[in-house]
C-alpha cells in the first residue's frame, strides 16, 4: 500500500473510505489544519459508494415516520449546516429546501393515518406542529401545479430538503484537493495492513464489516430517468401498502425514483419486479413518466447496524469507526461528521487515554447516544 511508513511522514489522520462520510470528515480535519490521508477503494467520482446511488433527500420530517428521534434530530440540525458546508466547497452543488410532498391514491387512503401516527410519535412535537401542512383540492394543486387534479389530499412537510449527491461527492473531492488532503483513490485498505497514522477514522461503510461484524447491508434500488416537461418542484412520496416510493426531481429534468428496501448484501443488477414497481409507481404519480427516458437502474446497499442508528465506535486505542448511516447518510452527515471530528481530535490530542476519559467525552456530547466504546457499549 502506498502509505507513510516512516514516523516523520506519518499523517495526523488516516481516513479509510472516501464515500460520503470519509470525504466530509477528511475535509473538516484538513480545514482545521491537520495533515490527512484518505484511502478509497474506488475512484474520485465516488461511484463505489452508497452515496453515489442515493437520492440524497434531506427529509427529517418525512423520515420520522420510519426513524428514531435521534435520527430526526440529527437530520434537523444537519439541514441547517448543509448550506454553510456547500458554500465553502469549491464547486456548486444543487441544494433545495422546498419541503416533501406526501400524496396517496384514494384506494390507499388508510395508509395516511398510519403514516401520520408514526410521524407524530417519532418526530419532535415542535417539528410536526410547525412543518406539517395538510392540503386538499386547490391548495394541493397550487402547492405542486405539476400534479394538479391528480390527488385529492396531501401533506406538505415544509422545511425538508434535498441535494445532488453526485455533485456533492465531486465538490468534496475538489475540496479535499484544495485543502491538501493526500488522496489515495483506487486503494483498498486491507484490515491486516492498515495505513499508518496517529489516528485512524474508519468510514468504509459496508467495507468495514471485518471490524464491525454486526454491520449488515440493506439493498436499495433506484431508477434515474430524464423526464422533460413534468416540472415537479420538490420530492414527492407516494403512500402505498406494497411499494411506498419517492420521486426526487434533480436539475435538468432528471428524477431519482426509489427505493426498494431488501434485506441482504446482494449487489446484482435491479430485478425486473423492482423496476416494474418503481416505474409503475412513478407513472401513478404522473402519467408523463411513461415517456421518460431511463438513464440508469442502480443498486447499492445501505450500511446498517442492528438498531438502525448511526454509531461512532472507539476501539480503545487510536481508531474511531463511523458507520450505520443506513438510509439517512446525507440527511445526518454534517452532524455525524462534526462529532467524528471532535472525537478524532480528542484522540489525536491524547485526551482519550482510557475508558473513563471516553465516557466523559461521551457524556459531554450533544449526541451521546451515538458514541460507543468497543466492548463496553458498542452496538451488538
Ligand atoms: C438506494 C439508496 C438510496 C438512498 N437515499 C438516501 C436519501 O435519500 N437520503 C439520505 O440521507 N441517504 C440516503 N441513502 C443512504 C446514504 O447513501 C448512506 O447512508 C451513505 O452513503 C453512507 O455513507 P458512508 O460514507 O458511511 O458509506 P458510503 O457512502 O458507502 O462510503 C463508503 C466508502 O468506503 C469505501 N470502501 C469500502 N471498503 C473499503 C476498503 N476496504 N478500502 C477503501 N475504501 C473502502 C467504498 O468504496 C465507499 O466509497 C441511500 C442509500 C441507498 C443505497
Amino acid at each position: 500500500m502506498n502509505d507513510a511508513r516512516s514516523p516523520s511522514s506519518m499523517p495526523d489522520f488516516a481516513v479509510l473510505g472516501g464515500g460520503l462520510c470519509g470525504r466530509l470528515v477528511a475535509w473538516r480535519l484538513a480545514g482545521a489544519g491537520h495533515r490527512v490521508a484518505l484511502y478509497e477503494r474506488g475512484g474520485a467520482d465516488g461511484s463505489n459508494s452508497a452515496a453515489w446511488v442515493a437520492a440524497a433527500m434531506l427529509a427529517p420530517l418525512a423520515e420520522s415516520a420510519v426513524a428514531e428521534l435521534l435520527v430526526t434530530e440529527l437530520g434537523v440540525a444537519s439541514l441547517e449546516s448543509w448550506p454553510r458546508i456547500l458554500a465553502e466547497l469549491p464547486e456548486p452543488v444543487f441544494f433545495q429546501r422546498n419541503g416533501t410532498l406526501i400524496v396517496w391514491h384514494r384506494a390507499d387512503r388508510t395508509e395516511a393515518p398510519l403514516f401520520e401516527r408514526h410521524m407524530r410519535a417519532n418526530a419532535p412535537h415542535w417539528l410536526a406542529d410547525e412543518r406539517f401542512i395538510a392540503l386538499a383540492g386547490a391548495q394541493l394543486d397550487a402547492a405542486e401545479p405539476a400534479l394538479a387534479g391528480r390527488f385529492g389530499r396531501g401533506w406538505l412537510l415544509a422545511g425538508d430538503g434535498q441535494l445532488d449527491n453526485r455533485q456533492a461527492l465531486r465538490a468534496l473531492a475538489a475540496g479535499l484537493a484544495q485543502r491538501g488532503v493526500e488522496t489515495h483513490w483506487n486503494t483498498a485498505v486491507d484490515d491486516a495492513d492498515p495505513p499508518r497514522a496517529r489516528v485512524t477514522i474508519d468510514t468504509r461503510g459496508l467495507g468495514a464489516k471485518p471490524a464491525l461484524p454486526a454491520l449488515r447491508g440493506i439493498r436499495g434500488e433506484v431508477v434515474r430517468v430524464h423526464a422533460p416537461g413534468i416540472g415537479l418542484t420538490r420530492p414527492v412520496r407516494l403512500l402505498h401498502p406494497r411499494y411506498p416510493i419517492y420521486v426526487a426531481p434533480k436539475q435538468n429534468d432528471v428524477y431519482v425514483i426509489g427505493a426498494t428496501e431488501i434485506e441482504g448484501e446482494d449487489l446484482s443488477p435491479m430485478s425486473v419486479r423492482s423496476a416494474l414497481e418503481l416505474l409503475s409507481a412513478a407513472y401513478a404519480v404522473h402519467p408523463a413518466f411513461g415517456e421518460a427516458r431511463i438513464l440508469e437502474l442502480n443498486t447499492q446497499c445501505r450500511p446498517t447496524l442492528p438498531d438502525h442508528l448511526p454509531a461512532l465506535v472507539w476501539d480503545g486505542a487510536r481508531t474511531l469507526r463511523v458507520n450505520g448511516l443506513y438510509r439517512h447518510g446525507f440527511m445526518i452527515a454534517p452532524e455525524v461528521a462534526d462529532e467524528a471530528v471532535r472525537c478524532a481530535q480528542a484522540l489525536f490530542e491524547g485526551r482519550i487515554a482510557d475508558a473513563d476519559a471516553f465516557e466523559v467525552l461521551r457524556r459531554e456530547s450533544r449526541w451521546s447516544a451515538m458514541l460507543h466504546a468497543k466492548g463496553a457499549c458498542e452496538p451488538d
